[in-house]
């Protein structure tokens, strides 16, 4: 799985919390690869996509194309508050296989 990884973006590798996090998450699915029970990774990639989200907002890539999941913030009222979790929706992409990225 580890192999999947999408080569990260400079700006992950110059922030020194960006490079903590991708360390933890490669570890979490290293673990998770070998048991199912474990869902450390999907914690990592919340944390991870967060911290994207607040802390590098100018570096998150635009809205997909043919990406049900943005068709539908995209459409949601702006006092609902979901402009975060588009936001995360979007940074998993950086981090993470296209397959995986956008399950949430
Ligand atoms: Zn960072
Ligand atoms: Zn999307």
């Amino acid at each position: 799985m580890r192999a999947d990884l999408p080569v990260p973006p400079p700006f992950m590798w110059t922030c020194q919390r960006c490079a903590e996090l991708l360390d933890d998450l490669a570890d979490a699915l290293g673990i998770a690869a070998s048991e199912d029970l474990f869902d450390g990774a999907l914690r990592s990639q919340m944390i991870l996509a967060g911290h994207i989200a607040h802390e590098h907002r100018a570096e998150v890539p635009p809205a997909h194309e043919d990406c049900p999941r943005c068709a539908y913030y995209a459409r949601q009222p702006d006092n609902r508050g979901i402009g975060d979790l588009w936001l995360e929706h979007r940074a998993r992409d950086l981090f993470l296989p296209a397959s995986q990225a956008r399950l949430m």
